[in-house]
């Protein structure tokens, strides 16, 4: 499998997966994609649908990391995909499913049920795409005797996802800045209680933009960069994707008998990183009607599936939600998805985003392009504070399950997407627990907290206070890489 950037830059050059699996962008600037997705036999679709969540991992992952030799690669997945991983569900015997199907009810004569992504470690979907980054990451620096130091910032659900994926991994260390007392104090004391030796926690003087700030300083000190061996796991990240692929197509099994049959998802989407996946998996001839993107209050995204128009929003413009986890000013993984709607044309994508860059958007209204959104699927719509909170309620009334506010983002935009005898899957991208505030204001009561959560906010924390301050950040870097 070779892999180029969407941009187009060194295109007669080999990029095999093992090469962009560390990286982030294209030297281009661009994103990488596979040259050709691969397609997906009957055969193996009827072959598929029994198989194990790690086993189903495999059989597609090995289509696209094609240089990782199979036994490795079936090793990584069954080492990461366990029911003790994803031990944190609704009904005990479902941990072993990893991702099960909680079904709700028919409305408008469409099943309709929830994906359950969020039983991982840190009570979200990330943990689906970084607890295999953890080990892919290990795995691929023991086999060149290298190291990496993960720089990040967090506001929350991202940075959880990668400590707990890299927690105890041989040959990496985590640097994670997160705004000190800005966080809820479920998500401080998911971090911050982490004792491992190679995760460090540094609470910034400061907004999540500061601590951003400082990542981004620290990664264009390209000499610091390259001595220091920083490297980041953000949502660009082309493995993250692909692993993101796998509950798509063990989704659609769970919900149908034959292969013959159709589904929709609907995602609550941000950044377009989970439903940028869902398109890969109908690319590849997974039997998926509609791709469903649901956003928050911040709808880029909405805008561009109704109207063609995409704009960039300025900081004013971006909303603190109760979804926050979508709470985006740009989506960074919807450059993926334009390649493919333009027919692959990397000179119009580089001209699209330059725009993007220079004018704060692009229109395709006009052009033959938009109209082509429906054939590949996609279909948006959006929900603000009131709706989700009137849709925890609902849920909670009619089918007594809890949802957390970037699922009620989903289901809300999913009951506006139906169709009579198809069945509708949303994704349940977290917990209701990680967002307590809008559950306790929707149902007047607390939020279910699986077992292994109690008494979390009471552990002892280990973080460090830092100034906002790029230079205070590289002194502690250096003090705790013994380079
Ligand atoms: C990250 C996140 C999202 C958005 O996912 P994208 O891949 O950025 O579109 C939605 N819900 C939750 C809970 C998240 O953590």
């Amino acid at each position: 499998m070779n892999y180029l950037s969407t941009r187009g830059a060194g295109a007669g050059e080999r990029h095999t997966f093992s090469d962009i699996l560390l990286g982030g962008l294209a030297k281009d600037g661009g994103l990488y994609l596979p040259a050709a997705y691969p397609r997906v036999s009957a055969d193996e679709l009827t072959r598929w649908r029994t198989l194990p969540y790690a086993d189903l991992a495999f059989e597609i992952l090995s289509k696209f990391c094609d240089d990782i030799p199979a036994e490795d690669l079936r090793a990584l997945t069954r080492k990461t995909y366990t029911a003790a991983t994803y031990c944190n569900v609704r009904d005990d015997e479902s941990a072993a499913q990893i991702t099960p199907l909680k079904t709700l009810g028919t409305e408008n004569d469409a099943p309709l049920a929830l994906l359950e992504l969020s039983n991982g470690p840190t009570l979200a979907f990330k943990d689906m795409a970084m607890q295999l980054i953890g080990n892919l990451f290990e795995y691929a620096l023991a086999k060149h005797g290298e190291t990496l130091n993960i720089l990040g910032a967090t506001s929350g659900d991202t940075g959880s996802a990668a400590e707990y994926a890299m927690r105890g991994k041989q040959g990496i260390r985590v640097f994670m800045l997160s705004p000190h007392k800005k966080m809820s104090a479920f998500q401080t004391a998911q971090m911050y209680s982490l004792q491992d030796p190679n995760i460090f926690n540094l609470a910034v003087e400061g907004v999540f933009d500061d601590a951003q700030d400082i990542v981004k300083a620290v990664s264009n000190d390209h000499a610091f960069k390259a001595k220091y061996k920083i490297g980041t796991v953000n949502s660009i990240n082309w493995a993250r994707v692909v692993a993101q692929v796998v509950y798509y197509f063990k989704g659609y099994f769970a919900a149908t008998k034959s292969n013959d049959e159709r589904v929709s998802f609907t995602v609550p989407s941000g950044n377009f990183g989970n439903v940028c996946a869902g398109h890969i998996a109908r690319m590849m001839g997974l039997p998926i009607e509609k791709l469903v993107v649901a956003t928050n209050e911040n709808d880029v995204l909405d805008e561009f599936f109704r109207t063609g128009i995409y704009r960039v929003r300025k900081a004013a413009e971006t909303y603190h939600t109760s979804s926050p986890s979508m709470d985006i000013s740009k989506a960074s993984n919807f450059e993926r998805f334009v390649f493919d709607l333009l027919g692959r044309d990397p000179a119009r994508v580089l001209q699209l985003f330059r725009d993007v860059e220079e004018k704060g958007g692009f229109d395709l209204a006009a052009s033959g392009d938009f109209a082509r959104v429906k054939e590949f699927g996609f279909v948006s719509g959006s929900s603000n504070h009131d709706s989700r909170v009137e849709t925890i309620r609902d849920v909670f009334q009619r089918y007594d399950t809890m949802i957390d506010t970037h699922t009620a983002d989903g289901v809300k935009v999913a009951r506006e997407h139906l169709q009579a005898g198809i069945p509708m899957i949303v994704l349940e991208t977290a917990q209701p627990i990680k967002f307590g505030e809008t559950i306790r204001e929707a149902l007047l009561r607390e939020p279910e907290r699986p077992a292994a959560f109690s008494g979390l906010e009471a552990l002892p924390q280990r973080f460090e206070v830092v100034p906002a301050d790029v230079q205070r950040v590289k002194d502690f870097i250096v003090a705790n890489t013994g380079a």
